[in-house]
């Protein structure tokens, strides 16, 4: 049976078809033209009925940033979408007619990464998502965990250095300041300040008024020593906090995806080296794998989806 999943992104709405082995049968796409509730579930549901057209669907999943609630019906908070303690899953209920789940999209992404991608041989898992910020997902015996109010599992979070530097969320110290792109470019831009090894990403920035994520990305490819460095650095901060993970969710695997992790072995390796640096207890238990993620940009379609096919067999 099929199933739509559809992701709500801060710039565009992605919509597809997923058949029950994770493949996109049919795919759509439209931009996040406005912030306003209204505009957005109108634009869901002329993606829904667009997409359902001829196609027997069990079920929708919508994912999207934010607090969901632990029965996956009622967004709490949005960071881009004005919601607050919106009831999204009645009122596409209401217009569609069909089953409906809302899943927070970094969980929608890792459950789709379990069922499809680099986690399918594993039963308990941690995916970190490195892009602007630092996104989680955790599946812990076979389920995806959502936390008793349904607002868990925000890796981001986990502080790393109490008293450390602020963070969006209001604390300080999170992982998310440290290890995400926006803390990858910030270190480039000390380590340009620092002269030395720093030299290039100095030049590149002088050149063009100001770094960007991709020029780091660019010179890391071909093995400037500055970049290769804030990313070693960076790999070092996710492997403290992965090792802090593995601490209390003992996974077999931890999955490193988003824009940041293209750069694979080469932040695969820091992250390892510091994993087994700072883990606790190390030697007297079996270690956890680390991989790259394997579905790119369509993960928060296809788990949306899988999470609403499963909500349908279910009831
Ligand atoms: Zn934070």
């Amino acid at each position: 049976m099929r199933a739509i999943g559809i992701d709500i992104g801060g710039t565009k709405i992605a919509g597809a078809v997923v058949d029950e082995f994770g493949t996109i049968v049919k795919h759509d796409r439209t931009p996040t033209i406005a912030a306003e509730p209204q505009v957005i579930e109108d634009s869901v549901v002329a993606m829904v009925q667009s997409l359902a057209e001829g196609e027997e669907i069990a079920a929708v999943g919508v994912a999207a940033a934010g607090f969901i609630d632990a029965s996956q019906s009622v967004v709490y908070y949005a960071p881009n979408i004005n919601w607050r303690n919106e009831p999204f899953r009645e009122k596409l209920q209401d217009r569609l007619g069909m089953h409906i789940i809302v899943e927070n999209d970094a969980n929608a992404a890792g459950w789709a990464e379990f069922r499809f991608g680099a986690g399918r041989l594993v039963s308990d898992m941690v995916m970190l998502t490195i892009g602007t910020g630092v996104g989680g997902a955790i599946v812990s015996g076979d389920r995806l965990f959502r936390g008793g109010f349904g607002a868990g599992a925000e890796l981001g979070h986990m502080r790393v250095v109490p008293g450390g530097l602020p963070c969006g969320c209001g604390a300080h110290g999170c992982i998310e300041q440290y290890g995400s792109g926006r803390a990858l470019l910030r270190l480039a831009n000390e380590l340009a300040d620092a002269g030395g090894i720093g030299q290039v990403l100095a030049s590149v920035r002088q050149r063009k008024g100001v770094l960007t994520g991709q020029d780091v990305s660019e010179l890391v490819t071909i093995g400037d020593p500055g970049a290769l460095s804030a990313l070693r650095t960076l790999g070092t901060w996710i492997g403290q906090a992965c090792a802090s993970l593995g601490a209390v969710l003992d996974p077999q695997l931890f999955v490193i995806g988003g824009g940041v992790a293209q750069a694979g072995d080469l932040l695969l390796d820091p992250i390892r080296q510091s994993f087994l640096e700072s883990l606790p207890a190390r030697g007297y238990h079996p270690e956890p794998s680390f991989a790259i993620a394997e579905l790119v940009n369509d993960a928060g379609v296809v788990g949306a989806a899988d999470l609403a096919r499963q909500y349908a067999e279910s009831i």
